[in-house]
C-alpha cells in the first residue's frame, strides 16, 4: 500500500477529490491511503496559528516559515522512511515517467506551498524532490498535489478495472492516444471509420498505431524525438 501525506493550509480542499471515483475505490481496495494535515496545527504560534512571514531583503508577498514545515514532516514521518515532495513551479516537470517512478515508493509526503513559496532551508534540508506540474504559476500546491496523487494512483497495479486500458494510453511508448469512438456509428454526419467496425483485430491495431503516430506528429512532435527510448 502506498501512503500519501499531504501538508496544506487548506485541508478542506481535498475531500471532494479524494472521496470520489478511482481514488475512493483505491482506498477501499487498500492500494493507497490518503492523509491530509493542516500545517497550522504544527506552528509554534498557537495564538495566531501563523505559518508565514515577510521575506528578508524585502519583496512582495509572504513566505512559508521553516519551523511549522519541519515539525509537521517530523511528526508525520515518525519512524517511517518517506520521500518528501515539494510542489513548485521551479521543480522538475511532472510526467507519466515520473508518476510511474513514484508508484515504487511506500510513503510520500507532499508539501503544498502557498504565498510566494517556502524558505530556502526547507528546500535544502527537508525536500527530496521538487515537482512542477507545468510552466505556469498556480495560487497554491493543493491542485498539483491532487494531480500527483491521481496520476500515481491509477498506475498502481490493481487500481484500474482493466489493466490493458493503460497500454494504449497517451505517453505509453512516447505516443499520444489516437481517436476513439462509441455509439452511434454515425453522429451528425461523421461516421466511425470502417476499420473499427470490421471486427479484424489485427487491422484495428495497425490503424490505431498509425492514428496515434499521426496525432503525435501533429500535436507533440517533440515526443517523437524520444520514441524508442524510455520516457524522460
Ligand atoms: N513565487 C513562486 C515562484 O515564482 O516560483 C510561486 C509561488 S505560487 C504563487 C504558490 C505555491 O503554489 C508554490 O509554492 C507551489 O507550491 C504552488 N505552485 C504554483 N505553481 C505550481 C506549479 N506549476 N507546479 C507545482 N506547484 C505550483
Amino acid at each position: 500500500m502506498l501512503r500519501f501525506d499531504i501538508i496544506t493550509i487548506f485541508p478542506d480542499m481535498f475531500g471532494p477529490v479524494f472521496n470520489e471515483s478511482i481514488l475512493k475505490r483505491a482506498q477501499e481496495k487498500k492500494k493507497i491511503s490518503l492523509h491530509v494535515h493542516d500545517l497550522r496545527d504544527y506552528t509554534d504560534d498557537k495564538k495566531h496559528r501563523k505559518v508565514d512571514d515577510r521575506p528578508f531583503g524585502g519583496g512582495p508577498g509572504m513566505l512559508m516559515m521553516p519551523q511549522p514545515l519541519f515539525d509537521a514532516v517530523k511528526a508525520i514521518k515518525g519512524s517511517r522512511k518517506a520521500k518528501v515532495i515539494y510542489t513548485s513551479p521551479a521543480g522538475k516537470p511532472f510526467s507519466q515517467f515520473c508518476a510511474k517512478g513514484l508508484t515504487k515508493d511506500k510513503n510520500l509526503i507532499i508539501i503544498c506551498g502557498h504565498y510566494e513559496g517556502i524558505d530556502e532551508r526547507v528546500r535544502k534540508l527537508l525536500v527530496d524532490e521538487e515537482i512542477s506540474v507545468g510552466d505556469y504559476v498556480l495560487t497554491g500546491g493543493e491542485i498539483p498535489a491532487m494531480l500527483i496523487v491521481d496520476a500515481v494512483t491509477r498506475l498502481i497495479p490493481g487500481v484500474l478495472g482493466k489493466e490493458e486500458s493503460l497500454v494504449h494510453e497517451s505517453f505509453e511508448g512516447n505516443l499520444l492516444e489516437g481517436p476513439q469512438y462509441t455509439r452511434p456509428a454515425n453522429f451528425r454526419g461523421i461516421k466511425v471509420p470502417d476499420v473499427l467496425l470490421s471486427g479484424n483485430h489485427k487491422t484495428i491495431e495497425m490503424w490505431r498505431e498509425s492514428e496515434s503516430l499521426a496525432k503525435t506528429k501533429k500535436v507533440r512532435p517533440d515526443m517523437l524525438a524520444k520514441k524508442g527510448r524510455s520516457l524522460k
